[in-house]
């Protein structure tokens, strides 16, 4: 960093203040040239999990680097500034609406290479909203909430995205107030009925048998008709709700695994998808309870947590996973190879499996990268004693890839979708 403190590096980008000067002259300029320009909320995935492991400094020196990143992309006919935390606000003249898409999607691409950080490489994804000068606001205020309400969508859809703001945000904002209201009724009043837990196979790539299933979760509402858990796990994870749903699900999936083990089935085990807030440090005897409860036998119960989580506050998650691995449980790091994919903690966290993410699998074995990378986490798995599993196998080339590189399990809509237990116990058990 040389002689400039990273303090005084901050102070040479502009903050909110100077970013408002700057939009309020661009929207008086703007209007008397009938000029349109963008204002775009990028806002980090995951930050503050970063900023928890590795520290506030390395955190600084992550978002001035990413600052730097913008800046260059953005060019100078731009302005680019620190808004607060780890989200900076961007305005940049436009001539017509579609450049406004490419450059956030240059944007969200300007990330992939990652940063690097006292001689290591990290990476981070972003995730943008967009509101357009004068279309979705007519004042800076204005246009920055739009965009901040646009930038949040787009991190509900699934993060590393870009959104544009409009009726359908709007519309989509109050959807999520009242998907959390009923969320909380449905946990505060412990009634479970409008969910259900579908079960997708997952098979033995070597023989094409069926080994067990992955529980995912599903919302029939009779409000808001069926709902993905990609629009309301994340929010009942931002209500702290997930740990209620998250103790329904245990039970119900231990108990659906039990019944068809005792009915005689060949099933070897139920994977359940845990997330963050759930691995406190009581995690490991609600398992417990719910395995006694049940009586389902710990190494039937296999728990999915991701990567990132396993990455985050490691030494408490540490200590969970080998609680739980000491109960018998198994454990699998989910969508492995979707985000700041670090080897080095791979040999260092209690694990059983690894999941490969679908991104990886998608366009295999054309995409040579992927194949090299995909063939890497596989040997490097079994090399650490790991099972390996692929999810989202969609065709026979995949397959094909697969059981070549020795890949032990898959899952994916080429065998089957995810499906309701009787349909489930119909075709495998
Ligand atoms: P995940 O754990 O990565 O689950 C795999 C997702 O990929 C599922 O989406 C599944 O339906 C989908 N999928 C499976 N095979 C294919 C394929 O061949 N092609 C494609 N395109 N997709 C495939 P789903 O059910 O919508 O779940 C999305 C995410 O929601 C899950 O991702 C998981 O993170 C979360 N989730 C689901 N159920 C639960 C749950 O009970 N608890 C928690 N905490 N999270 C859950
Ligand atoms: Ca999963
Ligand atoms: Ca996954």
């Amino acid at each position: 960093m040389g002689i400039l403190s990273l303090s005084e590096a901050w102070r040479s980008m502009p903050g909110r203040k100077s970013f408002l000067q700057h939009l309020n002259r661009a929207i008086s300029g703007s209007r008397e040239n009938k000029r349109r320009f963008a204002v775009m909320v990028v806002d980090l995935d995951g930050f503050n999990e970063i900023n928890y492991a590795k520290g506030c400094d390395y955190g600084d020196k992550l978002l001035l680097e990413i600052g730097k990143r913008l800046k260059l992309i953005i060019g100078e006919k731009g302005y680019v500034a620190r808004s607060w935390g780890d989200e900076f606000l961007i305005a940049c003249h436009l001539k017509k609406e579609k450049e406004a898409l490419n450059k956030a999607e240059e944007l969200i691409k300007g990330f992939d290479e990652g940063f690097k950080i006292g001689g290591e490489r990290i990476y981070v994804t972003a995730s943008v909203g967009i509101a357009l000068f004068p279309n979705h606001g007519e004042n800076s205020e204005n246009l920055i909430s739009t965009a901040s309400m646009a930038m949040k969508r787009a991190k509900e859809n699934g993060r590393k995205r870009y959104v544009f703001d409009d009726i359908k945000t709007r519309n989509d904002t109050c959807r999520v107030i009242e998907i959390t209201n009923c969320l909380k009724e449905m946990t505060e009043e412990d009634k479970y009925e409008e969910l259900e837990l579908l079960y997708q196979p997952q098979f033995h790539l070597a023989t094409g048998k069926s080994v067990g299933a992955e529980a995912l979760l599903r919302w029939n509402s009779p409000k808001f008709g069926l709902l993905m858990p990609n629009l309301f796990i994340s929010i009942a994870e931002e209500r702290g709700l997930i740990v209620k749903l998250g103790e329904w699900i245990l039970m119900k999936a231990c108990k659906q695994a039990k019944y068809w083990i005792d009915s005689g089935a060949s099933f070897q085990k139920m994977a359940v998808n845990i997330s963050k807030q759930q691995l406190s440090t009581s995690f490991s005897g609600l398992v417990r309870d719910t395995l006694k409860r049940t009586g389902l036998e710990p190494h039937y119960l296999e728990l999915e947590i991701t990567e990132t989580l396993a990455m985050t506050d490691s030494e408490r998650t540490k200590l969970v996973l080998n609680e739980l691995r000491g109960l018998g449980v198994r454990i699998a790091l989910d969508d492995f190879g979707s985000g700041y994919s670090s080897l080095s903690y791979l040999s260092s966290i209690p694990i059983d499996c690894i999941k490969i993410d679908a991104a990886l699998i998608k366009d295999l074995p054309g995409n040579q990268k992927n194949s090299i990378i995909t063939e890497s986490i596989i040997e490097l798995a079994h090399s650490l004693d790991y099972g390996v599993i692929a999810e989202g196998v969609e065709t026979r080339e995949q397959l094909s890839f697969l059981k070549e590189k020795k890949c032990d399990y898959f899952q994916g809509f080429l065998f089957s979708k995810p499906l309701p237990k009787k349909d489930y116990e119909r075709k495998f058990l």
